[in-house]
């Protein structure tokens, strides 16, 4: 049998009709256990395919015409967190600790908060246990909406005092504070990371991204204060009602970051922004627009990459023809969901 499930599968199960015999829709957590015990029990595919289908959250393409998705209640007492170490691996000897799964934001174009849906958040003691009882010395804590773990403070100053460093994923620019980029200093962290997504306050807030240039500035202003050698940011291009004052906007925030730097005399030795092509996602708020051509995505990263770079800011991006793939991908052959 070949088996699916995760973000992307779930986002469109149908695209994968012909490939997969088992796909876990929503958390698997809360259905392997079942469908685990089922193959154990029985040994005919043609009958594990057919109790299976009956599971909540296993969808089984040849039987089920529609499919549930799940998600697991015990969430805050049953993070997960990584039991094999590597420096191989892409996170090499890292203990990585999911911190929150979903995301209490209302971004109109993000799946991850509409697939895991409500927000939870680790239980804040056990995650210290886990921390307490690993040998490893670096932790890396993970989820879509670290920032919003109402115990994130308490949880990062935990770390530092039991001697270990962290890294966590992009910040909110609105939750970033004095106090918080002081614990992620001293827990190890020299770039700081935040998600604008979109250049002018106009279009963030078309897509509920709820960030003020403000919160970009201060954040900016407080990350060299502090001491941090880097910056990053995220962008993305092709967003519903984007015009071409929000892409000239995006190079605005680049100069703005070297204004703030000769302002305070002070430097990052490394700026990147990131560029992504918008991709309308089933199950997001932004399903029913189109994708912007590949074309005219590639005439905006050019275009950003020349005035960038001549800012003195590295600029990474997806390649167009990449997310155009993702864009059939989860567009495929549209089921519905129950
Ligand atoms: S803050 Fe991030 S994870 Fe949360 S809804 Fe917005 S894009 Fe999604």
């Amino acid at each position: 049998m070949i088996i699916g499930g995760g973000t992307a599968i779930t986002g469109n199960p149908e695209t994968f009709r012909d490939v997969l015999d088992v796909i876990f829709t929503g958390e698997a957590e809360e259905s392997y256990i079942s469908f685990l015990n089922l193959v154990l029990a029985e040994k005919k595919k043609e009958k594990i395919l057919e109790t299976s289908a009956k599971i909540k959250g296993v969808f089984v393409p040849t039987i089920s015409s529609v499919y549930k998705k799940v998600y697991y209640k015990n969430f805050p007492e049953d993070f997960s967190e990584s039991v094999f170490f590597t420096p191989r691996g892409e996170f090499g000897e890292c203990k990585l600790i999911e911190l929150t799964r979903g995301c209490p934001a209302k971004c109109k174009f993000c799946i991850s908060r509409t697939l895991y849906s409500p927000p939870r958040f680790a239980d804040k003691d056990l995650v210290k246990d886990v921390v307490k009882e690993s040998k490893i010395n670096k932790i890396g804590l993970l989820g879509a909406s670290v920032s919003y773990h109402p115990d994130i403070k308490e949880i990062m100053e935990f770390i530092i005092k039991e001697g270990r460093i962290f890294s966590i994923s992009s910040l909110r620019a609105d939750k970033v504070d004095n106090d918080f980029l002081e614990l992620l200093y001293r827990g190890g962290n020299r770039t700081i990371t935040i998600a604008p997504e979109a250049g002018t306050e106009r279009l963030r807030k078309l897509i509920e991204k709820g960030i003020s240039e403000e919160d970009i500035e201060k954040t900016i202003e407080l990350s060299l204060k502090k001491g941090f050698s880097g910056i990053r940011l995220y962008f993305m291009i092709g967003l519903p009602e984007e015009t071409e004052e929000d892409i000239v906007a995006i190079v605005n925030i680049g100069k703005r970051i070297k204004l703030i730097e000769s302002h305070m005399k002070k430097r990052f030795i490394k700026r990147s922004f990131t560029i992504s092509p918008f991709v309308p996602k089933r199950n997001t708020a932004f399903s029913c627009y189109p994708m912007e051509e590949v074309k005219v995505l590639s005439e905006k990263i050019n275009y950003l990459r020349k005035r960038l770079s001549s800012e003195g800011i590295e600029v990474l991006y997806d390649p167009p023809k990449t997310a155009r793939l993702e864009y059939d991908l989860s567009r495929h052959n549209i089921l519905t969901q129950i």
